[in-house]
């Protein structure tokens, strides 16, 4: 099993690294400390001192805040809220429900039918960036996408548990 430096999951991270590498990295086993070096990567990348305990998403992780909640917070500092309360009901949406809307980003004829499916993208308030976009039938409740049991990954997987006095 291969053993990979911070130096080249920082590249593979930043989307640096040739196909053929990441394909390698991707199809083998993980070295067994990868998860760590991953979130050490992650917390050196953002301007916040907040502990991350899970990347959620592209851009968003779970920390712990000093009063021992958990929150979403995005990587520009924008904090969603609790981790349990889904943080895209505290985005800014857009909605994709016309024609004309979708096809400001598919050519026509390419992109969904309005009266089947809208797009909905959910936007950072904080630095405005594009998080999530949901392809749904109108009216279709908002997408709780993941809801991790952060004790039990840490404790049962990683054999780490969280100091939580
Ligand atoms: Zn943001």
């Amino acid at each position: 099993m291969a053993e990979y430096d911070l130096e080249t999951l920082r590249q593979l991270k930043r989307g640096e690294l040739p196909f053929h590498l990441v394909h390698e990295m991707q199809s083998s086993h993980k070295d067994s400390d990868r998860f760590f070096k991953m979130l050490a990567i992650a917390q050196e990348s953002v301007p916040w001192d907040d502990r991350i305990l899970l990347p959620y998403a592209e851009h968003l992780y779970i920390v712990d805040k000093p009063d021992k909640s958990r929150v979403v917070k995005c990587d520009c500092g924008h904090e969603f809220g609790d981790y349990r309360r889904n943080w895209k009901l505290s985005a800014l949406v857009y909605v994709r429900d016309t024609e004309e809307k979708i096809n400001e980003i598919y050519p026509n004829m390419l992109g969904c039918d309005p009266e089947w499916m809208h797009l909905r993208e959910y936007i950072c308030p904080g630095c405005g960036t594009l998080l999530e976009v949901e392809a749904v039938p109108p009216g279709y409740p908002v997408v709780f996408d993941f809801q991790p049991d952060i004790d039990t990954f840490y404790e049962k997987w990683l054999k780490k548990p969280l100091n939580r006095e």
